[in-house]
């Protein structure tokens, strides 16, 4: 049986220093905002070359505060991708603003900004690229189109922890930048969790009011918060993954390029494209077919787990409906339909690869 992602292998190989970390965490009883919590945001602020980190409760939470704390509301538009996760529309709608969805470059699927000016209106205010998949964004003309319009650049760095474009690495190139934590992201803990960046410390000290209450002295709130923080044992799991950050994902790339090299000769599947600007961390390794559910079926009946990531597009889905009634966004709905991601993790064995390439190439004989 192969997983999309295994995450018994990792723990296996961290269980002392996790468990140890944990049973220390349980004698002191210090489980809100205490030692693992700060040395985590240095932690990962440092690795990330970050001026500030500032942990939360989840990604969407990250994005929520985010828009929040850059003052996005009331009849602002934020210009997105409608080929993400659900949260990253979500959270433009919980501070009031609408989402605008631009369709994605089909190598890469990405936001892509030779779409973003027509978009544009005098309402908007700002762009979330999502590094979807954990291929970089194009940050540099994304960054162009920001500093021309003066929009906020909102990275959503969920699925890039790591990755980096232009010698940067994600969460660090736009004004804010919005991690998650979930188990089963690059960089994951064992239940939910998120991180917000950014190099200005007012944003960053309004991202640590809105997750605690509003509240900088304790029973002293100066705004209306929230209750949105990283809990201690999540940072515990959090620091002891981090120092293998770099291992783990180089063996997510190992991992893609072996499918690439088995699947080259398979001319009904299109692996994904690299664009060489940055460095790509394969959240997912996902492939355009017009096989889709030939292939799938297969490898479900050889016990290989696959997924589609994302069967709708967000301009497509009922929550949206009424925003997007005329929206044709092609490329989004053209790829929602062709795609399919593969099992991936970094310690995915050569022999698990081809145990997969192999089902679907046999296929094509
Ligand atoms: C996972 C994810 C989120 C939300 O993160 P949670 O921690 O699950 O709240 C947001 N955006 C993208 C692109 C994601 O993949």
């Amino acid at each position: 049986m192969i997983p999309m992602v295994d995450l018994k292998t990792q723990y296996l190989e961290l269980k002392e220093e996790i468990d140890r970390g944990i049973i220390d965490t349980l004698d002191k009883c210090q489980f809100i905002l205490g030692p693992n919590v700060t040395a985590f945001e240095r932690e990962a602020a440092a690795y990330l070359g970050a001026g500030h980190a500032i942990a939360v409760a989840s990604g969407t939470d990250a994005l929520h505060l985010a828009l929040l704390a850059a003052g996005v509301g009331e009849g602002d538009e934020v210009i997105t991708t409608p080929f993400t996760f659900i949260a990253t529309a979500e959270a433009i709608r919980y501070v009031g603003a609408t989402p605008v969805f631009v369709d994605i470059d089909p190598a890469t699927f990405n936001i892509d900004p030779a779409r973003i000016e027509e978009a544009i209106t005098p309402a908007t205010r700002a762009v979330i690229p999502v590094h979807l998949f954990g291929q970089p964004a194009e940050m540099e003309e994304i960054g162009e189109i920001c500093r021309r319009h003066k929009l906020l650049n909102i990275e959503d760095c969920a699925q890039s922890f790591g990755g980096s474009a232009g010698g940067r690495l994600t969460g660090t190139i736009g004004d804010l930048g919005c991690f998650s934590f979930f188990p089963s992201k690059n960089l994951g803990c064992y239940g939910d969790g998120g991180m917000v960046t950014t190099e200005s410390p007012e944003l960053a000290e309004r991202v640590r009011l809105l997750r605690n209450h509003g509240s900088r002295v304790r029973y002293h709130h100066d705004l209306i918060g929230y209750n949105s923080r990283l809990d201690e044992i999540q940072a515990v799991i959090l620091r002891a993954k981090l120092k293998h950050i770099e291992k783990y994902n180089m063996g997510r790339r190992r991992v893609a390029a072996l499918y690439g090299k088995f699947l080259a000769g398979t001319v009904e599947v299109e692996v994904p494209f690299e664009d060489g600007r940055g460095v790509h961390v394969y959240h997912q390794y996902t492939l355009l077919t017009d096989f889709r559910d030939r292939i799938s079926e297969s490898l479900a009946d050889a016990e290989i787990s696959s997924a589609i990531y994302y069967p709708i597009p967000l301009h497509r889905q009922k929550v949206f409906h009424e925003d997007c009634v005329n929206l044709s966004l092609p490329v989004s709905e053209s790829v929602a339909g062709r795609c399919l991601s593969l099992p991936i993790f970094p310690e995915m064995t050569h022999s698990q690869v081809e145990e997969v390439t192999a089902v679907i190439s046999a296929l094509f004989r």
